[in-house]
């Protein structure tokens, strides 16, 4: 199941300390050091966030927040997310959102496939399909996708 981002924006919310902008180097350049793992990048502001980004105001407000984070209407932008580093792109808060079978959002289930619910059917159904895929199953999302659609629940 493909992780589909909401741009809620809470991710980046406290990571000013790790995104570190080392030098501009042109109008919309920046020289950058992913702090945690000490790897530099070029960060180029993408075209189409130009605009955004070029209101800093927001940040006045929200100092721990990413430097390259922008209000957009209801959502927050990275300005830079063709260029921002990998560990931002591959980062899924929610590997899967979980449905009961009137359509509420029963649990969320993080990418280290951690059940986070107060449905207790769907933690012992969870419980039990975890102790019955080998966790190192290639294919265990799909896996465990499955065995909560036949239980009536829908996976997103
Ligand atoms: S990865 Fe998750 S927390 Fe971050 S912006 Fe997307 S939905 Fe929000
Ligand atoms: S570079 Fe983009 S995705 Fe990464 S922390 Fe900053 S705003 Fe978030």
């Amino acid at each position: 199941m493909a992780f589909r981002c909401r741009m809620c924006g809470t991710c980046c919310m406290y990571l000013g300390d790790y995104i570190a902008l080392e030098r501009r180097a042109g109008p919309y350049e920046f020289e950058c050091e992913s702090v945690s793992t000490g790897t530099p990048f070029l960060a180029r502001v993408d075209e189409d966030k130009r605009e955004i980004f070029n209101d800093a105001s927001w940040l006045d407000e929200h100092p721990a927040a990413c430097r390259f984070l922008r209000p957009s209407g209801e959502h927050l932008l990275c300005t830079i997310h063709e260029t921002s580093p990998s560990q931002c792109k591959f980062y899924r808060c929610v590997a899967m959102r979980i449905y009961d079978p009137r359509g509420v959002l029963a649990g969320k289930v993080t990418g280290t496939l951690a059940l986070h619910s107060d449905d207790k059917d769907l933690r012992r159904i969870w419980g039990a399909a975890l102790r019955e895929i080998p966790e190192w199953s290639a294919d265990i999302e799909e896996r465990l996708q499955k065995v909560l659609e036949a239980q009536g629940y829908r996976v997103e």
